[in-house]
């Protein structure tokens, strides 16, 4: 390398400060991070302020089946860079983690803001941070990389020609139409919380991932009860009132709320028991709660498999600002880790020639 190269990293969340870490792992390099707020602000709320960084499956087709968006051109990229890889940088980094029962990887302190600290600190008097907003295009750096997210809309993407598919939401609780279930603010069930104007939770999580492009009102199917169990337990008991019955399988409340007569078991139709398979409900729109990712951002076709862009020189493009999102459970992390390394390293490779 003739003379220490110029980079200019553009947004300070997690994929942008793990490629500055990178990338000084291998060269020395001038480097110039580019960030509207604080670095890493974004981390802090992860996993509830514990930080899921990543999923315990190394299987990477399994893994990547945790994408709506994205899935098969992940494959390549876990080959190259996967959770086990994470595990390793982040333990030599000083970040030691541990597996939770669900497969949730976690570092062992249970705390984003150590995690934070501990990615800052490898940078410090390393790089030149800039508080600034970039919208245009920045000049005279060998390589620039985009990591501002989905936040708000990448106007950015435009001066360097890319194509941005649809943001929506993703991850987000959802209002619904009917009504007589706001009164169970705080309830939950099977995965599922009321809140004031709907229903939030994992369960509703991953159902709003899968239905990001659907527009709303939609119909939702929430499994409510084994009704083979409750035909059992009815017979059982011919004696109860019947949505006494019911708060043996779920919250006395919601039995309130779904069974508004007295009527005993033994007098209970099977179709009343049959219709309490599922909860139905209509989505209306989205609930701003929950673990907000955004589906949509750069099409993938407009990168080649190191992230770098097929439309623009010397540019590379990483983490959600990528039309790439996963479910719950520490995926969206491990694709900021998995697309910042990958970068580096191609970043690295062309500028040693
Ligand atoms: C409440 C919450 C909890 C979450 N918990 C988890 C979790 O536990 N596990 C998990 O895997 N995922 C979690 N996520 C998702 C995860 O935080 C994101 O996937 C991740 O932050 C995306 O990282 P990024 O670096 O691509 O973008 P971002 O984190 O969005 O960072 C982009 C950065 O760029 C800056 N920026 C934006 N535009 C510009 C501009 N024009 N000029 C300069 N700077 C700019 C922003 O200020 C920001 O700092 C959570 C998300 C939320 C909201």
């Amino acid at each position: 390398m003739p003379k220490i190269p110029k980079i200019a990293i553009i947004g300070a969340g997690p994929a942008g400060i793990y490629c500055a870490i990178k990338i000084l792992s291998e060269i020395d390099a001038k480097i110039d991070i580019y960030e509207k707020n604080s670095p890493l602000h974004t981390l802090l709320p992860t996993g509830n302020g514990r930080c899921n960084l990543s999923y315990n499956e190394f299987d990477n087709k399994i893994l990547a089946s945790n994408y709506p968006r994205g899935e098969k051109f992940l494959y390549s990229v876990f080959a190259k860079y996967s959770p086990f890889d994470t595990i390793k940088d982040f333990n030599d980094m000083g970040i030691k983690t541990y597996i939770q029962d669900d497969g949730r990887i976690f570092p062992i302190k249970n705390s984003a803001k150590f995690v934070r600290d501990t990615l800052l600190s490898k940078l410090k008097n390393k790089v030149n941070f800039i508080k600034k907003e970039v919208n245009e295009k920045l000049t005279g750096y060998d390589a620039v990389i985009l990591s501002v997210g989905l936040k708000n809309y990448p106007k950015i993407m435009q001066s360097y020609g890319h194509t941005i598919i649809d943001i929506k939401p993703s991850l987000v609780g959802l209002k619904i139409k009917e009504k007589e279930f706001s009164e169970l603010e705080g309830v939950s069930f099977n995965d599922v919380i009321f809140t004031k104007n709907g229903v939030s939770g994992p369960f509703i999580y991953k159902l709003s991932s899968y239905m990001a492009y659907k527009d709303f009102p939609y119909k939702i199917k929430i499994p409510l009860i084994c009704t083979d169990k409750l035909t059992e337990y009815v017979k059982l008991n011919p004696k109860k009132q019947f949505k006494n019955a019911l708060s043996n399988f779920i919250p006395k409340s919601l039995a309130g709320v779904l069974i508004k007569s007295d009527v005993n078991c033994a007098n209970t139709k099977k179709v009343d028991i049959e219709k309490l398979e599922y909860l139905n409900l209509t989505a209306t729109g989205y609930d701003n709660n929950g673990e907000i990712v955004h589906a949509g951002g750069v099409k993938l076709n407009e990168i080649d498999n190191n992230f770098k862009s097929k439309i623009y020189p010397n540019l590379w493009i990483i983490g959600e600002l990528l039309d790439v999102d996963g479910l719950c459970g520490g995926f969206n992390l491990q694709f900021c880790w998995s697309s910042a390394a990958i970068c580096a390293k191609n970043i690295v490779q062309q500028l040693r020639g």
